[in-house]
């Protein structure tokens, strides 16, 4: 056939896709070049330690202001980067970009804890501690202020190579976290042999919280199994007083969520940071 015909073949195939579908190609193509086109950046939220209020911690979260979809969630773009071999890049630039903030806040005199989201890719990088190690060392950020966010499918794809990386990780002193807890399906038991030293509830359960609903089993029974196995939990998507309050009473050592802040640009954290520590939320402690 000629060419003329092929080319409208084609017209009537994109123009019979729909937009959600040109969106994503869209997407996955610019991906590559968000980076380098500086149109990356990472947003802060803040995780409050109800035995420690004093502590300054907080989650990256990372955003992409693209130039004609504007801000993309994460929620859409970080499992198209996982399905097409970006996101190494992303979490490569991710890494730098929260250790170069936690060195600038450090010239400041703030000393953060901060926890980043990788990927199951990440973890099936054998070089990623030594990588990270070098950066540390670069940044003069000390490991201690540095925690890595995993997922339970991240390490049961492959969970001896996984191992292994979280193990490098852990000899490097960086601390380690189980995401969206209760979302997979691992058991207590299987996370008992990942060095792991932290665990997230995930917001499903916790966002309606209340004293009687079956959430309330869930969550109460995690918080006493991860204790009996020298694990800090942490609550995530925490919304409400009433929820705060519950889990204050069943000794949940860490909650993030709306009701204490949203996610906010470097700026904001930082005037979050020097709160008063007896604003409403910190002295319900
Ligand atoms: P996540 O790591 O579980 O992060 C928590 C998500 O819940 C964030 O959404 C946060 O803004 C939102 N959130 C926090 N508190 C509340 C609350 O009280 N209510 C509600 N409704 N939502 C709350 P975000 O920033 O859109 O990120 C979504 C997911 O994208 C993250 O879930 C994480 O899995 C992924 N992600 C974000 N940044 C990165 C990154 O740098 N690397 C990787 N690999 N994944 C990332
Ligand atoms: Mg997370
Ligand atoms: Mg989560
Ligand atoms: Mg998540």
């Amino acid at each position: 056939q000629d060419a003329g015909y092929l080319a409208g073949r084609i017209q009537v195939y994109e123009s019979g896709r729909d937009a959600a579908q040109q969106r994503q190609v869209q997407l996955i193509r610019d991906l590559r070049r968000a980076a380098q086109r500086e149109e990356l950046l990472l947003h802060y939220q803040p995780k409050l330690d109800l035995r420690n209020p004093a502590s300054i911690q907080a989650e990256g979260l990372l955003r992409w202001q693209h130039p004609q979809f504007g801000m993309v969630s994460p929620g859409e773009f970080i499992p198209l980067a996982e399905r097409t071999g970006s996101i190494q890049m992303l979490s490569a630039w991710v890494i730098e970009e929260g250790m170069r903030q936690l060195q600038a806040w450090r010239q400041r005199g703030q000393v953060v804890l901060l926890s980043l989201n990788i990927s199951t890719e990440d973890l099936m990088d054998v070089d990623l501690p030594e990588r990270v190690g070098r950066l540390l060392a670069h940044y003069q950020v000390p490991a201690s202020q540095l925690i890595f966010e995993i997922t339970e499918s991240g390490v049961m794809r492959n969970p001896a190579q996984a191992l292994q990386v979280l193990q490098g990780l852990r000899e490097q002193g960086i601390g380690l976290s189980v995401d969206d807890f209760g979302t997979g399906y691992s058991s207590l038991a299987q996370l008992k042999r990942m060095p792991v030293q932290e665990l997230k509830i995930d917001q499903s359960f916790i966002r309606e919280l209340h004293e009687t609903s079956e959430d309330a089993v869930i969550v109460r029974s995690t918080i006493e199994m991860s204790h009996s196995l020298g694990l800090k939990v942490v609550a995530e998507g925490v919304e409400l007083q009433d929820s705060l309050d519950l889990l204050k009473r069943w000794n949940c050592d860490s909650v993030q969520g709306y009701l204490i802040s949203r996610p906010l640009a470097a700026a904001a954290f930082e005037a979050w940071m020097q709160r008063p520590l007896n604003s409403p939320v910190s002295s319900v402690h």
